[in-house]
């Protein structure tokens, strides 16, 4: 029986970590290790160590399981295959799909060749080193005001001395928290010399200006964090998908006349029980991912499936040593207790998938 993981990030290397007591597993991902994307503005401000926020793959996927570190570039779903970009494909009888996600730059096709996107490991060491690289007073405008573009501003406004002007098309910044939290959001990142122009939507793009309608704003370092959508993989392998490219599917995670794929993560469009659609986050992510883990081994048993129901039981972002959060429906949280919490969350996140060794590695460095 082959089991083949599409991904591992948050929701691939999950559903990694439950099957392979159950199963045997190939899993598949472009790098050889997992990162923490939650901590991917610390290595941008310098605050982390890459080494720190990666988990090198073959200390979690050992025979009899198997790691193939590749590209997947297209699904053959009636032989069911998976096409690799170095050559050859590899076969499935269980699939899990978990590619994630990728920018959404809403055609502005000028945007998608000029702008830094904060998505990977990689990435954020591109624009480490791109921030360090640029002279002081140089103008850096960050489109998003969501839970990357406010993190990034502030990590960025730490390490450099250039004037940052973060972008919000809507009313107000990170709109998952609830309105006082997004103000206190707002006063940390001005307090820190950002300056925030919210309900300007990006029109146009042209090398070093940004068009905001009748406006211009000159940059000299452009980075966009205004959306994503799901990876090219889903809609190129002709999955039904979502207006946000992400693979439709049932409360099974199974697309559409496929119960032998299962997709999770950002790339699944997911909704709540309240019918609410689900932002892409690394909590759901996880519980998909687990959910998976634990529902193949029972349809294999003959128990049948129990339908995935996503939940978001909170929502921390941190800027430097602050942080701002919220706790189930009404709890919230600010300033430093904040910070601790969500450092908390990610602490317990690499135990559970990097082991005490991982833990006391970091500890030590
Ligand atoms: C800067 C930043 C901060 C964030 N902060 C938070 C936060 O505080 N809280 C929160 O809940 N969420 C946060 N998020 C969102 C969260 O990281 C994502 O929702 C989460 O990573 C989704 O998990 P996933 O497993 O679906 O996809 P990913 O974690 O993106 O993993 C996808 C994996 O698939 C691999 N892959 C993709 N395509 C292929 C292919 N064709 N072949 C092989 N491998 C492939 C990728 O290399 C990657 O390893 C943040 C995101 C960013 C960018």
């Amino acid at each position: 029986m082959e089991v083949l993981i599409v991904g591992a990030g948050y929701a691939g290397l999950a559903a990694c970590l439950e099957l392979r007591d159950h199963l045997d597993v190939t899993l598949l991902n472009e790098e050889p290790y997992h990162y923490f994307t939650t901590q991917l503005p610390e290595v941008v401000s310098g605050s982390e160590a890459p080494e720190d926020v990666r988990i090198d793959l073959d200390r979690i996927v050992r025979a009899p399981h198997r790691l193939v570190v590749d590209r997947a570039t297209g699904i053959d779903l009636s032989r069911q295959r998976i096409a690799l970009a170095e050559g050859g494909s590899l076969p499935y009888d269980y699939l899990v799909l978990a590619p994630g996600a990728v920018p959404e730059f809403y055609g502005l096709g000028e945007a998608a060749r000029e702008a830094l996107v904060l998505t990977d490991l990689n990435s954020a060491l591109r624009i480490r080193d791109q921030v360090a690289a640029l002279p002081s007073g140089a103008r850096i405008v960050i489109v998003g005001g969501g839970l990357t573009g406010t993190e990034l501003a502030a990590a960025i406004a730490e390490t450099s001395g250039a004037r940052i002007t973060l972008v919000e098309a809507g009313p107000r910044l990170i709109p998952l928290l609830a309105p006082e939290l997004s103000d206190y959001v707002e006063d940390l990142l001005t307090g820190k010399g950002i300056e925030v122009r919210k309900e300007q939507a990006v029109t146009g793009l042209r090398p070093g200006e940004l068009i905001l309608g009748t406006q211009r704003l000159p940059y000299d370092a452009l980075v966009w964090a205004a959306g994503v959508r799901g990876a090219p993989l889903l809609s190129e392998t002709g999955l039904k998908v979502d207006r946000q490219g992400r693979a439709t599917v049932d409360q099974f995670l199974h697309p559409p006349g496929h119960p032998e794929v299962y997709v999770v993560g950002d790339a699944a469009a997911l909704r709540f029980p309240d019918g609410q659609v689900v932002p892409p986050n690394a909590q759901v992510a996880v519980q998909s991912g687990y959910w998976v883990g634990r529902n193949l081994p029972r349809r294999l048993r003959n128990q049948g499936e129990l339908p995935f129901v996503p939940r978001l039981r909170g929502l921390f972002a941190t800027f430097g040593r602050e942080g701002v959060g919220r706790l189930g429906e009404r709890g919230t949280l600010t300033g430093l207790p904040a910070y601790w919490f969500k450092r908390l969350i990610e602490g317990h996140y690499a135990l559970e998938t990097g082991g005490l060794l991982f833990i006391l590695k970091r500890l030590h460095a």
